[in-house]
């Protein structure tokens, strides 16, 4: 079976203004410049910016994703963006389940479940965060959480098309640390596992696993050459063209 087309996705988090365009348009210029690159790239901006961001891309490979979407298609809900506006401003893909918003919002993984259908009633990926904590990791336990967010996440209706799983240690997030390469495999190879017991041989090793947490240019060559891993999440290194450009580039001409 031939391993899945790689994706890496840029989350700016709470970070950008409309002069931030500008750093997407470079990047654009960049793939543009180097058709060797296999790659598939999406932003991931803030609300506020997709649809400018859709639009100053446009015709360009360059994908746009949201980073949360509400569960309902419209509705009372003040503050919340449903998956079917982001689909309207131009975004292909949401994040859901991201560490941060399990942490801040006190997302559960039937939340995260629920939001990623909701991706998908509107046409949209679901780009699935799961991770450890620390003190998770400590105990020894972090198969184990990856088992119970996945089953708890994941929707019935997930296939290789509308899916794609991010494993993102929660203590590696914006924190410059990262797992070792062995830990990181190892997890991936966890996270392939149960895709593919719950999905089928095909489907399951067709569904992306990015890694995310603390990917930069320095280090993303050896991170992206674990088996299993199909990509990365990576968020501070990709509000700049540069940075994020050398973390794509390690797929160019592979
Ligand atoms: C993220 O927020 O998804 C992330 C991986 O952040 P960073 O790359 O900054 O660790």
């Amino acid at each position: 079976m031939n391993q899945p087309r790689p994706l890496v996705a840029g989350n700016w988090k709470m970070n950008g203004l409309r002069a931030s365009v500008s750093e997407a348009e470079a990047l654009a210029r960049r793939l543009e410049g180097n058709k060797t690159v296999e790659t598939q790239v999406m932003i991931c901006p803030p609300a506020t910016l997709v649809a400018l961001l859709a639009a100053a891309l446009d015709g360009n490979s360059i994908l746009i994703g949201g980073q949360d979407c509400h569960i309902n298609p419209s509705g009372a809900h003040t503050g919340d963006i449903a998956a079917e506006m982001l689909a309207d401003a131009g975004a292909s893909a949401v994040i859901v389940g991201h560490s941060e918003r399990r942490a801040d919002h006190g997302e559960t993984s039937k939340a995260v479940r629920a939001k990623a259908e909701a991706a998908y009633r509107a046409g949209l990926t679901a780009i699935i965060c799961i991770g450890e904590t620390e003190a998770q990791r400590k105990q020894g336990e972090t198969l184990n959480v990856m088992s119970e967010q996945l089953s708890g996440s994941l929707p019935g209706a997930a296939v290789s098309g509308n899916t794609v799983i991010a494993y993102e240690p929660v203590w590696a997030i914006g924190t410059g640390l990262t797992p070792t390469l062995d830990d990181v495999g190892e997890v991936h190879q966890h996270i392939r596992t149960e895709l593919t017991g719950r999905l089928g041989a095909d489907e399951g090793a067709a569904m992306r696993i990015l890694y995310g947490g603390s990917v930069k240019p320095g280090n993303a060559a050896e991170l992206m050459a674990v088996e299993n891993v199909n990509g990365a999440l990576v968020g501070g290194a990709s509000l700049k063209a540069d940075d994020f450009w050398g973390i794509i580039s390690v797929y160019s001409g592979r």
